[in-house]
């Protein structure tokens, strides 16, 4: 059924890269995954990342998602290819401290608050704007900053889904224009089992789903 579901996704999503939330999941459920040819999984949790890390194949690319404790960066380090939760500047002057010790370059993605919930965590649009203009993509020299993430309101309200993600864009577009290197700036990382399709629509590079691969 994993199996399945796997073909189902990735025909429908094509060119976007498929990020497999297996937060919660059995080893054997992400072996299915694993020996259908995914290769690229996702935890919201540093503590499950670096056992399923330890005890799955080591050709699998780990990324985190979810809220990043500061008091965890020091574990992740070197652990996550991609960290798409740089939700604050707290938490980014944390990794560059400890990737700095480390001795590594560590890619970030800058989470945004796009959402009409208290909830949802991320960077507000304008104070990301402002901190842009105070050099924040250059202030950390051991983060390499490659994209955006967002979560929309969970809703069932598809226009309200489709600005979300249209306001996601626009400021991935504002980003790139005022980054150092545009070039590293490339990913998009929005959509969920939810809403996906409509993410894809408005410019995704990179769909995170968990629930409908493993249902
Ligand atoms: C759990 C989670 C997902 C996947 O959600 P599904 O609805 O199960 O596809 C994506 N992104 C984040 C940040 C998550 O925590």
């Amino acid at each position: 059924m994993i199996q399945q579901n796997l073909k189902t996704i990735l025909e429908e999503i094509g060119e976007t890269q498929l990020v497999a939330v297996s937060k919660y999941r059995s080893n054997e459920e992400l072996m299915e995954l694993y020996n259908a040819g995914q290769r690229v999984f996702a935890e919201n949790r540093v503590q499950e990342l670096l056992r399923k890390e330890v005890e799955l194949p080591q050709d699998i690319e780990w990324h985190l998602i979810g809220h990043l404790q500061t008091n965890k960066v020091k574990q992740i380090i070197g652990k996550a290819a991609l960290i798409h939760s740089g939700d604050r500047t707290k938490l980014l002057k944390e990794i560059q401290k400890e990737a700095a010790k480390a001795g590594l370059t560590v890619n970030v993605l800058l989470q945004v608050h796009v959402a009409d919930e208290e909830s949802k965590y991320g960077f507000q649009p304008d104070n990301l704007k402002t901190e842009i203009s105070n050099e924040l993509l250059t202030r950390y020299s051991n983060i390499r900053f490659i994209g955006i993430m967002s979560m929309a309101t969970f809703t069932d309200d598809q226009e309200q889904v489709r600005s979300e993600f249209r306001k996601t864009k626009q400021l991935f577009d504002y980003i790139k224009e005022n980054h150092p290197n545009p070039s590293e700036f490339t990913a998009i990382s929005m959509g969920m089992s939810g809403d996906y399709q409509i993410a894809i629509e408005e410019g995704a590079t990179m769909v995170r789903i968990g629930s409908k691969l493993f249902e």
